[in-house]
């Protein structure tokens, strides 16, 4: 059986990835910040899905809990085949001109610190040059790289963009250690994410004027995170899939 470790795991998107990935036969190592209550639940979905699972309490901006997670799910499993750097977060809409340096910094350690940790560990234990066997990373970028977010989050956009240029990069740097690196843009999608950065019916009220008139689901972007990491997705590296209902 091969093994995956999910980065924010617990909720929204890596949930749904988590349990579409034990449905499709992978075990799954997840981590995820503070919500033990969710984190329990996502492991028992995963256990209800006939794979083994492991919960991980661990901040992805803080390096030793990176590496410890890594090591941690190394220890479960064996080695591991996929890496889906997932974890974000977004603050309340505000133009540029009022965003403190405190929020920034959060946003900013949270969404490209967090994920180069995270990439940087799994660089470090996938390729087969580094001792792995090979495998694919996913990276969770949103189609606001691409939109820019004004008067909303430009930090967050801005944030999303460096992920982009990361997977475009990583992709190259690690295609001859046998590792595929790729990324899915989602546009709106239904999560927690709209309430906690104070905008709780923000995927409905802008997704549907999306062209296919509605937001998407956690599940949606799970099933093109899933084709990145299965191997029939065997010649793709270096991609950025939106999954965006045409945003
Ligand atoms: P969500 O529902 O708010 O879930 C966020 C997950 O990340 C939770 O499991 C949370 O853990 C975890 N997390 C937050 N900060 C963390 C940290 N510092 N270290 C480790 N884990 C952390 O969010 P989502 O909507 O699923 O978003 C997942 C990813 O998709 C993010 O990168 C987001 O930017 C991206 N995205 C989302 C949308 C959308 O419309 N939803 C669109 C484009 C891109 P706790 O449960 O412990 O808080």
């Amino acid at each position: 059986m091969t093994a995956i470790l999910i980065t924010g795991g617990s909720r929204g998107i890596g949930r749904a990835t988590a349990v579409l990935a034990a449905r499709r036969g992978w075990n799954v190592a997840f981590t995820y910040a503070s919500d033990a209550a969710a984190a329990a639940q996502t492991l028992e979905a995963i256990r209800a899905e006939g794979a083994d699972g492991l919960a991980i309490r661990a901040d992805c901006a803080i390096e030793a809990e990176v590496i410890d997670s890594f090591a941690q799910g190394r220890a479960r499993f064996g080695a591991l085949d996929g890496v889906v750097v997932n974890a974000g977060i977004v603050a309340p809409p505000a133009p540029l001109a009022d965003m403190s340096l405190e929020r920034l910094t959060r946003v900013f350690d949270t969404n490209v610190l967090g994920a180069y940790l995270t990439a940087r560990e799994a660089a470090r234990t996938l390729p087969r040059d580094r001792g792995g066997q090979g495998g694919a990373i996913v990276i969770v970028s949103s189609a606001a790289a691409r939109l820019g977010s004004p008067g909303e989050y430009v930090d967050y956009a801005g944030s999303k963009g460096a992920l982009d240029t990361l997977t475009i990069g990583l992709a190259k740097e690690l295609g001859p250690g046998g590792v595929r690196v790729n990324a899915v843009r989602p546009g709106l999608i239904e999560t927690d994410i709209h309430a906690s950065g104070g905008q709780p019916d923000r995927a409905w009220r802008l997704g549907t004027g999306t062209p296919l008139g509605r937001p998407g689901t956690a599940e949606e972007v799970a099933e093109a995170i899933l084709y990145l990491l299965d191997a029939a997705s065997s010649y793709v590296t270096g991609a950025l899939l939106d999954v965006s209902g045409g945003r």
